[in-house]
């Protein structure tokens, strides 16, 4: 894929300029220095929230919870990669429309930015879900060969349960100043979902922990799993950088090859929300140098959780789902891992089908 265009950019923002000459702005618009007014927000009757990636909606869903005439629009849906989404023409007029934009920062959604200059100019407040991640200091550094981004922050920061715990409470907070006759619904929904996140990270760091030591390796796709690693005690490799902007190389296949060949990695993943022909070439490239490996048992969620209704996706589920598929595939793959015993406080419940791996052949 080539980087967008200035051009594009362009594009979009004449796109936004129309759709802001021609729409009635009924909400209340809150002064540009992200300090909100306050009341006005249902001056139109309803609080309009856009929330760009999949993990976005999932948690204003959760921290909305109970509280009347507020709409939640969703941008992206399972299997899309937010690094190359464009946001279409009926996304530009949703945002907006929007009182409030949550993204997830980071240049993680790439093709944004123009947008998101643009909407913040009209007044929309524009809330990125990485800010209290980044400012606690708790972004890993990382560096993205593309010409454009060079020592950039990780965007993948959701995957720490700690850091999303982190932006539960800030978003909370952000929707009380936003929303403050429902502060007492975010803040509350808030405290209960960041306990059930440290179920969840309790539970994935002790499953995650069981594979001996030697053999905590994980090759993925892209390099999407830098915060999981680091919060449950792996290494990771991949094939494409940080964004999956960056082409996949023959140079860069060659070393996930070799590096797969010198520590004997068992098994390697396809994420659902980039195309699995880098991890093809790169097993028949092991198995052509004689090495064994196979692919994982079902594809891990990087950048998108699943669709909406099933396990994976919610956050939970996703996160939960991946520790399963790990585990799993490395426990058909003849590398031991036990898998915690899911703790019956933490909701939702993974589903049965999850919870027995069949190997195959
Ligand atoms: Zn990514």
């Amino acid at each position: 894929m080539k980087r967008t265009t200035p051009f594009t950019f362009w594009l979009l923002a004449a796109a936004l300029l129309l759709v802001a000459c021609s729409g009635s702005q009924t909400g209340t618009q809150p002064p540009a220095d992200g300090n909100p007014a306050g009341s006005g927000i249902y001056a139109d009757d309803v609080f309009m929230i856009v929330g760009t990636t999949t993990q976005a909606y999932d948690l204003l869903t959760i921290l909305t919870d109970g509280v009347e005439g507020i709409e939640i629009i969703p941008l992206m849906g399972a299997g899309i990669d937010p690094h190359l989404y464009q946001p279409t023409e009926s996304d530009i007029a949703a945002m907006n429309e929007a009182d409030m934009v949550v993204y997830s920062g980071l240049f993680l959604e790439g093709q944004f930015d123009t947008v998101f200059e643009a909407l913040r100019e009209q007044g929309v407040v524009i809330y990125a879900m990485s800010k209290p991640v980044k400012e606690g200091g708790f972004t890993i550094g990382g560096f993205d060969l593309s010409e454009e981004l060079v020592d950039v922050d990780d965007p993948h920061f959701w995957f720490d349960p700690r850091n999303w715990e982190l932006t539960i409470t800030d978003l909370a907070e952000t929707l009380s100043e936003v929303d403050p006759d429902h502060a007492g619904i975010y803040t509350a929904n808030g405290e209960v979902y960041t306990s059930q996140m440290e179920l969840l990270f309790d539970w994935a760091n002790q499953s995650m922990r069981s594979v001996d030591e030697g053999q905590r390796y994980l090759v993925t796709s892209h390099d999407a799993f830098q915060y999981f690693g680091a919060a449950f005690g792996w290494e990771m490799t991949a094939i494409q950088g940080l964004s999956t902007e960056d082409e996949a190389g023959v140079g860069d296949i060659q070393g996930v090859v070799d590096f797969i060949l010198q520590n004997q990695i068992p098994v390697v993943f396809v994420e659902s929300s980039i195309p699995p022909d880098t991890i093809e070439a790169v097993i028949e490239a092991v198995r052509a140098a004689g090495g064994e490996v196979r692919i994982g048992l079902r594809e891990m969620y990087s950048d998108a959780m699943g669709e909406p209704g099933t396990f994976g996706g919610t956050y939970i589920g996703m996160l939960a789902e991946n520790v399963y598929t790990v585990l799993q595939s490395y426990d058909c793959a003849g590398a031991a891992a036990t898998i915690a015993d899911w703790p019956v406080e933490l909701s939702p419940q993974p589903p049965a089908d999850l919870l027995t791996a069949d190997c195959g052949s």
